[in-house]
C-alpha cells in the first residue's frame, strides 16, 4: 500500500464513521476501494469535499434537490482526486450493469411508464455499451516558433439533467457515461412517470461504483420529481450545466433558467421516398424505424411523402413486410380516438392535441380504436392522409405511419420540410439521386439525415456512429458526447518544450 492510498481509506473510513447514524443498509457495499489516486503530492492544499452525514447512505437517492446537489458537489471533488482511472471504472460499471440488467430493468420500466415494448426497452438497455466514454476526450496541440499550447476538455462540476417518459434509464445512463466520462457529476429530475424506474437504476449504479472507487453519489436522483423540484435544481449553485432531454415545454422552460443549457428536444421526423430507391427497402427500413419501441424514438420515422407513381409499390412493400394498411373509414375512426381536434377560433386553423392514452401504445390497441382486428405480429399501421392530417403534424409517437402522395421531389422536399416545424432534428430519404439528396439535406437542415436506412441507423444501429439518447437539437450540440459536457481551458508554455 502506497501513503495515497492509506489516506484514502482513512479518509473514507472517518467520513464513514461521521455518517455512522445514517442508514446504510444490510445490503450496502462493503468498505470501499478506491481507484488509482491521481498524484503523489501531500494533498495538503487540496479541498476536502465535507462528509454531511445526511449524504450518506442514500447512494444517490435524494428527497430534495439541494441535497441531491450537495452530494453531487462532494462526488465531483472526490472524482477530481481519483483521477481518469475512477472515470474509467465508472463508464464499466455503467455499461456492464445497464447490460446485465437490461432484462429486470426493461421491465420495471415498461411496467411504470407502460408506454413502447418490453423487447425493445430490453435492446435499448444493451445499446449503453455504445455510448463514448473516456477515451473520446483528446487534447487539441499546437506547437510552433512561440512554444507550446494545449487545450483540455476539463469538467464543469454538476450537471443537472432531465429525462423523457420515452426512455429514461437508458437516457440516464447514457448521461451518466457521457457526463461522468467528462468528469462531472450529475443530479436527475426524472419524468414523474418514469422516476421509480429511474432510481432503482441510480442506486444500482452508485452502490457499484462506492464499492468500486470508494465514491457514493456521482449520479443522483430526486426521487419524487415535481416542477418545484425541477427549479430547485436549476437554481442550485452547484448546478454549472443543464442537460434537458424532452418536448417543447421542457426545453422553453430550461431556457429561461438564466443557466447554459444544452437541449435535446422534439422532432417529427419526415421520410422522402423517391422513384430512384429500392421500394422493398425503403418499405423495411420505414417499418423497422417507426415501430421500434412504438415511434417513441424522437428520430422514429413520423410521416412519408412519396413521389405519387410509386406510392401503390412502396405500400405494397410494406403490406408485404409487417405493416397494415388502415383505410380511410378505419383511419378517421382512428384519427377521432388518438386526437382531441379544437375548432379554430376567430378563422384560424383547428388544433389537434394528441391522446397520451395512445402514445407509445401497441398496433393492435391502435387497430382496435380504428375498428379492426390485427394479424398476429403487426409491427405498425399506414395509412393515406393530405399533409396537414394530424397525424402529420403532430409528434404523435405512435406506430401509425401516414402516408401522403406528392407530384414531385420539389414538392416532397417542401412538405417534408414544413411537417418538421423547424425543429431541425431527423430527417429521412429513400433515393439514390445524389441531386434529390443533397437538395432535402440542405432544405431540411436538421442534426440528423439519414439515407437509404432506418431512423435508428443515424445512432450508429446500422450506420457509423456513436450513441446518445440525448440529442441536443434546438441549442445545436448534436448527438451529445463527454465533448459536450466540458469546458475548453487552454494552457500556453511561451517560447520552450517546444522539442525540434
Ligand atoms: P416531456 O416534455 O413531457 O417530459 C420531458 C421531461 O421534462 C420530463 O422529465 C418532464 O417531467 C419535464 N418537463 C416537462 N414539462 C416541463 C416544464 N414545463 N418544466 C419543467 N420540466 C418539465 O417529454 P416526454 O413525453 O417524456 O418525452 C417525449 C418528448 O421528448 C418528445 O417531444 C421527444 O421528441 C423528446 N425527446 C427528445 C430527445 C432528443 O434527444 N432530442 C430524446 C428523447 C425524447
Amino acid at each position: 500500500m502506497n501513503e495515497t492510498l492509506i489516506r484514502d481509506v482513512v479518509a473514507e473510513v472517518l467520513g464513514r464513521i461521521g455518517g455512522a447514524t445514517t442508514t446504510v443498509t444490510a445490503s450496502a457495499p462493503a468498505a470501499p476501494a478506491p481507484a488509482a489516486a491521481k498524484s503523489d503530492s501531500c494533498g495538503c492544499s487540496v479541498k476536502k469535499a465535507t462528509s454531511a452525514p445526511a449524504l450518506r447512505g442514500k447512494y444517490g437517492v435524494f428527497a430534495t434537490a439541494d441535497e441531491a446537489c450537495a452530494a453531487a458537489q462532494e462526488a465531483f471533488l472526490q472524482l477530481q482526486q481519483k483521477g481518469i482511472a475512477a472515470r474509467r471504472k465508472i463508464e464499466e460499471i455503467v455499461k456492464t450493469l445497464a447490460e446485465k440488467n437490461a432484462e429486470p430493468w426493461g421491465k420495471i420500466e415498461f411496467e411504470e411508464t407502460k408506454i413502447g415494448r418490453l423487447d425493445h426497452k430490453i435492446v435499448k438497455l444493451g445499446l449503453i455499451k455504445l455510448v463514448p466514454g473516456v477515451d473520446w476526450l483528446r487534447p487539441d496541440a499546437r506547437s510552433g516558433d512561440h512554444g507550446i499550447t494545449l487545450e483540455e476538455y476539463t469538467p464543469f462540476g454538476v450537471v443537472g439533467a432531465i429525462t423523457p417518459s420515452t426512455h429514461s434509464i437508458p437516457t440516464l445512463s447514457g448521461n451518466i457515461v457521457n457526463i461522468v466520462a467528462a468528469g462531472n457529476a450529475v443530479v436527475f429530475n426524472a419524468h414523474p412517470s418514469a422516476a421509480k424506474c429511474a432510481a432503482v437504476a441510480v442506486r444500482t449504479y452508485n452502490e457499484a461504483i462506492y464499492r468500486e472507487t470508494g465514491i457514493e453519489n456521482i449520479a443522483c436522483i430526486i426521487e419524487k420529481p415535481t416542477l418545484d423540484s425541477f427549479n430547485a435544481l436549476c437554481k442550485n449553485e452547484y448546478v454549472r450545466l443543464l442537460l434537458v432531454t424532452g418536448g417543447p415545454m421542457v426545453v422553453k422552460a430550461a431556457m429561461q433558467t438564466g443557466k447554459r443549457a444544452i437541449c435535446a428536444g422534439p422532432g417529427n421526423p419526415p421520410v422522402f421516398v423517391d422513384d430512384t430507391c429500392c421500394p422493398t427497402r425503403a418499405a423495411k427500413a420505414i417499418i423497422s424505424g417507426a415501430a421500434f419501441d412504438n415511434n417513441l424514438l424522437c428520430i422514429g420515422e413520423k410521416q412519408v411523402f412519396v413521389l405519387d407513381h410509386v406510392a401503390d409499390k412502396l405500400m405494397q412493400r410494406m403490406s408485404e413486410n409487417g405493416a397494415v394498411k388502415l383505410n380511410s373509414a378505419q383511419l378517421t375512426q382512428l384519427t377521432k380516438a388518438a386526437f382531441t381536434i379544437k375548432e379554430g377560433q376567430g378563422g384560424g386553423c383547428a388544433q389537434a392535441h394528441t391522446n397520451k392514452d395512445f402514445i407509445g401504445k401497441d398496433p393492435g390497441f391502435l387497430a382496435q380504436a380504428a375498428g379492426i382486428n390485427l394479424p398476429a405480429g403487426t409491427q405498425l399501421l399506414f395509412g393515406e392522409t393530405d399533409a396537414m392530417h394530424p397525424f402529420v403534424q403532430e409528434e404523435q409517437m405512435m406506430p401509425m405511419i401516414p402516408i401522403v402522395r406528392v407530384k414531385s421531389v420539389e414538392e416532397g422536399i417542401a412538405l417534408s420540410l414544413q411537417s418538421e416545424h423547424g425543429y431541425k432534428h431527423t430527417a429521412i430519404i429513400h433515393s439514390h439521386d445524389v441531386e434529390n439528396i443533397t437538395a432535402m439535406a440542405r432544405a431540411l437542415d436538421t442534426t440528423l439525415f439519414v439515407k437509404n436506412g432506418p431512423s435508428p441507423a443515424g445512432l450508429g444501429l446500422g450506420g457509423e456512429g456513436y450513441l446518445s439518447f440525448s440529442i441536443a437539437t434546438p441549442t445545436g450540440e448534436g448527438i451529445t458526447n463527454p465533448r459536450t459536457f466540458t469546458r475548453v481551458r487552454r494552457c500556453v508554455m511561451v517560447d520552450n518544450l517546444r522539442i525540434y
